[in-house]
């Protein structure tokens, strides 16, 4: 038995599944988790000594990579002044600010602690200021473990066999519509049939937590239109996309203009932190200007803002930074892609800007139904194939891949090497 096996054990007996997040469980491999000691730059290291090349990244927000320096500085600096005040601080400030800056369409920034408090806070705005209470998200999308989202969500809902959570009451459920990703004519559909009714169109810009999944062209620019002749606000939940396509996010990288738009992972930097944004009109009608109330004790929490701002200064000062993870993944999407060519493994690999998908299917994953008709026993085999060689994936089919900064062309080499011997053992 590793540590690992021994910790997880223990883990399991006070913790649902030995976890806090259900994907961590490396259910859907057949594995017991790596329980992980520390991680620097592109690698993380696990509780018996051994280093993995990772592109899970904390599932998004270390696009710097691990431990990065200035973070870390910035972090102790600031936890020597105090944890938490519950009252204003300058840094929230500053990083309302830079989001503003960074961020096309918005005016308006309020911070919460995740990505489910964004889109939920969000969805909420959305409702209060168009007095409509229906909600339009797409098949496959996951945006976080809220009542409303949890209808047909991905990510680890979707792995886990529950895109519909038990808990949610049918009443919360009937309020969320679904649409078909890369689909404009099932969102007309809908807005059709629910005339007068839907406060919103949420979407991933990039759908992500199906896997990887580009909008096709002339998708966001459709749901843009749709919602302006239905009078619907468009939500972009940038919660994996924000700050990671471009400094703008998907807005600036697709030149589509959301109304609401939510954040996540990245704006942290690694510290626990979401925001919601908007235009002034919009955001000045959540308390305490306006009647659409939310909160939160620690939310601006100024250790985490610190952390925050030094990520997206970074990225803001070094735009390059987005030229050199996309080239990179670019680089390691066609190699797979070669791969799949010498081998005919069974893949289908999707990329687009740092984010990358290798599915087990021959099918072009455009939606939901593409990237369901994966093999995700082959996807477990690959996983494993991969870890034992020192490669750290996301233990699950319907995640992405997270390239960062500090991964090196080395890395790349290894990562290529390490999966044309898996393909090869598995074709
Ligand atoms: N929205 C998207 C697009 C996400 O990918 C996630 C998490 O993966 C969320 C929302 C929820 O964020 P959090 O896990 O921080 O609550």
């Amino acid at each position: 038995m590793d540590t690992s096996e021994k910790l997880f054990e223990q883990a399991q007996k006070v913790m649902p599944g030995g976890v806090n997040s259900p994907v961590r469980a490396y259910r859907a491999v057949g594995m017991t988790p790596r329980f992980i000691q520390s991680a620097k730059g592109a690698y993380i290291t696990d509780v018996d000594g051994v280093q993995y090349i990772d592109y899970v990244g904390s599932w998004g927000p270390m696009i710097l990579g691990h431990a990065n320096p200035q973070v870390l500085r910035a972090v102790e600096q600031t936890m020597k002044n105090g944890l938490s005040f519950g009252a204003p601080t300058e840094r929230e400030t500053d990083l309302a600010n830079l989001v503003v800056s960074m961020v096309p369409n918005i005016e308006m920034v309020r911070m919460v602690n995740s990505g489910t408090e964004a889109v939920m806070s969000a969805v909420r705005v959305a409702r209060g200021a168009t007095g409509k209470d229906k909600i339009i998200k797409f098949e496959g999308c996951y945006h976080g473990h809220s009542d409303a989202m949890l209808v047909k969500a991905g990510s680890g809902a979707l792995t886990g066999g529950r895109p519909d959570s038990a808990g949610v009451p049918a009443a919360v459920a009937g309020d969320t519509l679904t649409a078909t990703y890369n689909d404009l004519d099932s969102v007309e559909r809908l807005l059709q049939a629910n005339k007068g009714q839907v406060a919103a169109v949420i979407v991933e810009p990039v759908a992500a937590n199906m896997g990887v999944v580009p909008p096709a062209q002339g998708f966001l620019e459709g749901l843009r239109a749709l919602c302006d002749e239905y009078h619907a606000l468009l939500i972009f939940d940038e919660v994996i996309t924000g700050f990671r396509l471009a400094r703008g996010g998907a807005q600036e990288y697709f030149g589509v203009k959301a109304d609401l738009v939510t954040f996540g992972k990245i704006i942290g930097g690694g510290m626990p932190v979401g925001a919601f944004a908007g235009s002034r009109e919009l955001m000045e009608q959540v308390a305490p200007t306006g009647p659409i109330y939310q909160a939160g004790t620690l939310s601006g929490n100024p250790v985490a803002m610190a952390a925050g701002i030094t990520q997206l200064t970074y990225l803001n000062d070094h735009p390059e930074v987005y030229t050199k993870i996309e080239a990179n993944t670019t680089w390691l999407a066609d190699q797979l892609r070669a791969l799949e060519d010498k081998y005919h493994a069974g893949t289908t690999v999707n990329q687009i800007g740092s984010l990358l998908s290798v599915f087990f299917t021959e099918q072009p994953v455009t939606n939901f139904a593409g990237a369901k008709s994966s093999d995700v026993a082959r996807y477990a085999e690959y996983f494993r194939h991969m870890l034992a060689q020192k490669i750290y994936l996301a233990p699950a089919q319907f995640e992405a891949m997270f390239v960062g900064n500090a991964h090196t062309q080395a890395d790349l080499d290894a990562t290529a090497a390490a999966a044309e011997k898996t393909l090869a053992a598995m074709a």
